[in-house]
């Protein structure tokens, strides 16, 4: 039998921490696992000193995408979605400073990050974003294990061959599907759109109203990270000297407005009248404001991944107060379940990984996701939305991954304002066309998105080696 993966739409969909998905999020999350089984095999006790060797992309951009930050803190016992974004700097601070860290936030060791962290510029076979954590113990025996940080903040060991898959992982859905077509086949058997399939997906895992609690907590986390980036002025950290843009393009478009709240704020923007170039504008500044606050290690939605989070909140605030000013949270659930499983296709099909497929992975995969979205909350058919995702996917393939300085800010901060427009408009074209006539179906693009990601040049896939990357220097900017 077919095994297919069940992938959570909150497996898309993430809290966590800024810049990166998959070099703080995902080393985050291993250091978290790593200490876990040690706990479990009674051994965190015999620790007394610890070495993370990055290796690949991990590598070559982990300084820029804060990984080396995540490790620690992850070693610290921090939780990416429940720490306080306040904490974060004097928890590294600590370590730096003193040298000890405190494991699992139990029992201080010795560690210095200049020696304890070591950067491989060497790719390990399996992955891109390789990093292994060894343990000394009292014993004199070594322990290490060696994790992988896939893309989106999901984390994986190599699999053994012929070892047992975890058996609630596959086919646990009612409407499993690895394809497009598959989806569309369930779709037209239950007679019901992409969000009701999802959902009924979702059921299998969780009850109703913990599925709509969470739907609230990631609303309530975009909006709020929408509403601080625009309301916070200065340069991002890193050594770029990158101005802060949604702050001022906020405060050209709120004119006058008062509010008091994330909550307020909304309602407020509804009520203004705006035209094409402040729908431009205000659209942009939603997604700045999102990667404005992820890359200064703030508090984002994976989506689906941190270099990308900005596209899905804006272009669901486009909606909500642009398209419907009555929108609901039974709206915002609609998208999010939409977004979530076409997130998933990619992720099944291809890759979110840039460092497996560049910036297609993460910005044309954010763009499709939010065009399908935006198209069922339109009126779409599950043929349309299909075909809006396609559409956005098709004019981001080959995409390149080449931030400047390994920092997640140039070109990624504006990209995300360019993939939540593209997404706008091919929603728009998808709603004014009859899928049938499409010559590019959605799984097309998928596949043809995972040749051009194996095409690429490693030059391309966030290793900062090409492109942007050497064509302009931190001492430009
Ligand atoms: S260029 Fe794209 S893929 Fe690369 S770090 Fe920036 S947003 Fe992510």
């Amino acid at each position: 039998m077919l095994q297919i993966e069940c992938i959570s739409i909150f497996d898309m969909l993430k809290i966590g921490v800024g810049p990166s998905s998959s070099h703080t999020l995902g080393p985050w999350r291993a250091a978290e696992r790593w200490l876990a089984e040690l706990k479990r095999n009674g051994l965190f006790d015999q620790i007394t000193s610890v070495t993370v060797n990055m290796y690949g992309s991990l590598s070559l951009t982990g300084k820029g995408h804060a990984t080396d930050y995540a490790v620690m803190l992850g070693l610290s016992g921090a939780d990416p979605e429940y720490t306080p974004i306040e904490d974060i700097h004097p928890l590294v601070q600590y370590v730096k400073d003193n040298q000890t860290l405190k494991l699992g936030n139990e029992k201080k060791i010795i560690f210095d990050p200049d020696v304890n962290i070591i950067f491989h510029r060497k790719f390990l076979p399996f992955h891109a974003n390789g990093l292994k954590f060894e343990a000394q113990l009292t014993s004199g025996i070594k322990k290490s294990k060696t994790y992988y940080s896939i893309g989106g903040g999901f984390v994986v060991v190599e699999e053994r061959k012929n070892a047992k898959k975890k058996k609630d992982a596959f086919n646990a859905f009612p409407f499993p599907v690895q394809k497009g077509t598959e989806l569309l086949a369930f779709c037209e058997q239950e007679e019901k759109k992409i969000s009701e399939i999802v959902l009924e997906n979702e059921r299998s895992l969780r009850t109703d109203s913990e599925i709509d609690k969470e739907i609230k907590r990631i609303w309530d986390t975009m909006l709020e990270c929408m509403y601080t980036g625009c309301h916070t002025e200065g340069k991002l950290p890193g050594g770029l000297n990158v101005k802060r843009r949604a702050y001022d393009i906020h405060k050209g478009l709120k004119g006058n407005l008062s509010y008091e709240n994330p909550e307020e704020w909304l309602m407020t923007i509804r009520q203004t009248e705006v035209k094409f170039r402040q729908i431009l504008q205000w659209v942009s500044c939603f997604a700045l404001s999102v990667n404005e606050v992820n890359a200064a290690l703030g508090r984002v939605v994976t989506a689906p991944t941190n270099g990308s989070a900005g596209v899905i909140p804006s272009v669901l605030m486009y909606y909500m107060v642009i398209e419907n000013h009555g929108g609901t949270m039974e709206h915002i659930k609609q998208f999010l379940l939409v977004a979530g499983e076409i997130g998933s296709l990619f992720k099944k099909g291809a890759t979110i990984s840039a460092a497996m497929g560049g910036c297609q992975a993460e910005i044309g995969v954010s763009s499709a996701m939010a065009a399908g979205a935006l198209t069922e909350l339109l009126g779409g058919t599950p043929e349309q939305v299909l075909m809006a995702a396609e559409i956005a996917m098709e004019h981001h393939l080959g995409l390149t991954c080449d931030p400047i300085g390994g920092l997640v800010q140039i070109p990624c901060i504006e990209r995300n304002s360019m993939g939540a427009i593209k997404a706008i408009h091919a929603a728009e074209l998808a709603l004014g066309s009859d899928p049938k006539e499409a010559k590019v179906p959605f799984d097309k693009v998928v596949q043809t998105m995972w040749e051009t990601a194996k095409d690429m040049s490693s030059k391309y896939k966030e290793t900062s080696e090409g492109g942007l990357a050497v064509g302009v220097y931190l001492s430009d900017c």
